[in-house]
C-alpha cells in the first residue's frame, strides 16, 4: 500500500474500481489474529474457539438408565404380559449419584431411577409403569410387559467418547457447544481475544446532545449505529470525541485511538474533499493508504490503511453508506481478528411483493423489509443519506447492476442485525 494519487510500487492503481469480493478479500489480509485468551465457559457464547477441545470424558461416562423403573434380566421376562405378569425380587435401590455394589441375579431386580448406573447381571430396564409391587413394602415387583436386551438403557460413551474433539478452532461456541463442553469437563475455554475498535466521526458540522443545532449543524449518528453493530460481534468498541474537519484534529484523533485500540474506524471525509483528512492523516502518523472505490453502492469510497501494523477503515459519512461498508467489509475483518472460521454474512430466502430495479452499473444493496412469511418489501428510500428507510429496514438486498428482479421472485435477503 501507499500514497493515494498515484499506482504503488506493486503496480495497484488505488483509484480503481475493486469488486465487493477483491475488497473483502484485501480486509481480511490486511486484518491480524489477535490471538487467544482463556475465558470462563459462562461467558463464551458467541465467542470463536481459539483451539480444538478434546472431551475429557465419554457422555454417558457410565451405562444408565433412560428411565425410572427396575434393572432386570431381559431373558427373565421372555414371557411376561399384563395378564400372566413375571414376579422378580427387588434386591436394592439405586439413587442417581450412587453406584450400585451389588449385582442382578436370576429373578432378581433393584430399583433405580433415570441417570442411575445399571448395576452388573443387568441389562435392561423395565419401566415403573410396566411394574407393580405386590406387598407394601414393595419387594416382590410383578412385570407386565417384556423388555428387550439393552432396552432403556444409555451406553457409555454413545454420545461422546473420552478424547473425541468437540470443538475445532475457529467454531462459534454455541448454548449448545457450551453445554457439550460442560459435560465434557470443561469450565474454561480458550477464545479469539476481542478486538477493541476505535469509533471515530469526523465532519466540522457534527454536533451532539446536549448541544442545540446550530444553523447547518446536524447530529452525529455514525458512532452510535457502528457501536450497535460491532458488538454483535463481540467486538469492545470505544466511541472518541467527534473530529472537526482539520488535519490536526484529525491526526491527534487516530493517534489516541490507535494507542489505545485493535482497529479504528472512522467515518467522513475518505472522499477527494478540500476537508477529507483521513488518508493525509494516516500517513502523516507513519501509516499506508490504499483507497478504494467499491462497486456497490452505496458506499463507493473506503480507505483501508494500517499505522503500525494496526488495521483502519474509512467508511463514508453518509450513515446508510457507514453501515452498508461495515456490514460487508469491517464485519469479516473484525470476525477474522478473532480467528472465526465463518465471516459470512447470513442469507435468509424471502420473495418480491413487488419488482425491484437497479438502473446503476454498480450492485446496490437496497434496503428491505421482509416479514414473518418471508414476504420481501422496499424499505423505501434507497438514497445513502436516508436514515428513515435504514430504521424501518431489517435487511438487504443485493441487487445485480442494470438489473430488474420481477414480483413474486425468490431472491436472499441479508438480514442487518448480524
Ligand atoms: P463525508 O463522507 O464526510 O463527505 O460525509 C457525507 C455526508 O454524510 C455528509 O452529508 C455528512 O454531513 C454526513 N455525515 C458524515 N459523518 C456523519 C456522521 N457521523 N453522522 C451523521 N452524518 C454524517
Ligand atoms: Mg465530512
Amino acid at each position: 500500500m501507499s500514497g493515494f494519487d498515484s499506482p504503488d510500487d506493486k503496480g495497484n492503481n488505488p483509484h480503481r474500481m475493486l469488486s465487493l469480493e477483491e475488497a473483502i478479500e484485501r480486509s481480511l489480509a490486511a486484518t491480524p489474529k489477535l490471538g487467544g485468551e482463556t475465558i470462563s465457559l459462562n461467558d463464551a457464547e458467541g465467542r470463536f474457539a481459539a483451539s480444538d477441545a478434546r472431551a475429557k470424558v465419554s457422555l454417558p461416562g457410565f451405562d444408565n438408565s433412560a428411565m425410572d423403573g427396575y434393572a432386570v434380566k431381559s431373558c427373565d421376562l421372555k414371557s411376561a404380559t399384563a395378564d400372566s405378569p413375571v414376579g422378580l425380587m427387588c434386591v436394592g435401590v439405586i439413587p442417581a449419584g450412587t453406584f450400585p455394589a451389588d449385582s442382578v441375579a436370576s429373578e432378581t431386580c433393584m430399583k433405580l431411577y433415570t441417570g442411575s448406573p445399571i448395576p452388573d447381571g443387568a441389562d435392561a430396564v423395565i419401566m415403573q409403569e410396566d411394574c407393580r409391587s405386590t406387598s407394601g413394602d414393595g419387594a416382590t415387583i410383578l412385570c407386565n410387559e417384556r423388555v428387550k436386551p439393552w432396552e432403556n438403557i444409555r451406553l457409555k460413551g454413545e454420545d461422546v467418547r473420552k478424547g473425541d474433539v468437540v470443538f475445532t478452532a475457529g467454531a462459534r461456541i454455541t448454548a449448545g457447544s457450551i453445554g457439550l463442553l460442560a459435560a465434557s469437563g470443561y469450565d474454561r475455554v480458550e477464545v479469539g481475544r476481542r478486538p477493541r475498535v476505535g469509533l471515530l466521526a469526523t465532519g466540522s458540522e457534527l454536533t451532539e446532545p446536549p448541544r442545540g443545532l446550530k444553523p447547518g449543524k446536524i447530529y452525529e449518528s455514525n458512532r452510535a449505529m457502528l457501536d450497535s453493530l460491532v458488538v454483535r460481534v463481540n467486538a469492545e468498541p470505544t466511541p472518541y470525541p467527534i473530529v472537526p474537519d482539520s488535519l490536526d484534529d484529525t491526526v491527534a484523533a487516530l493517534e489516541m485511538a490507535f494507542a489505545e485500540n485493535d482497529v479504528v474506524v472512522t467515518s467522513g471525509a475518505v472522499s477527494v474533499g478540500d476537508h477529507d483528512h483521513v488518508k493525509p492523516a494516516i500517513e502523516l502518523l507513519g501509516g499506508s493508504v490504499d483507497f478504494w472505490k467499491i462497486a456497490i453502492k452505496p458506499g463507493k469510497p473506503f480507505v483501508l490503511g494500517q499505522v503500525r501494523g494496526k488495521p483502519v477503515f474509512g467508511l463514508p459519512g453518509n450513515p446508510v453508506s457507514a453501515l452498508v461498508t461495515y456490514l460487508m467489509m469491517v464485519r469479516p475483518a473484525l470476525l477474522n481478528m478473532q480467528g472465526a472460521r465463518g465471516w459470512r454474512l447470513a442469507k435468509r430466502p424471502g420473495r418480491l411483493v413487488d419488482e425491484m430495479i437497479n438502473r446503476g452499473d454498480r450492485r446496490h444493496f437496497a434496503r428491505v423489509t421482509i416479514d414473518d412469511q418471508g414476504l420481501v418489501r422496499s424499505a423505501g428510500g434507497q438514497r445513502s443519506h436516508m436514515l428513515g428507510s435504514l430504521a424501518k429496514a431489517n435487511g438487504l438486498v443485493d441487487l445485480p447492476p442494470k438489473s430488474r428482479l420481477a414480483k413474486g421472485e425468490r431472491i436472499e435477503v441479508i438480514p442487518i442485525d448480524q
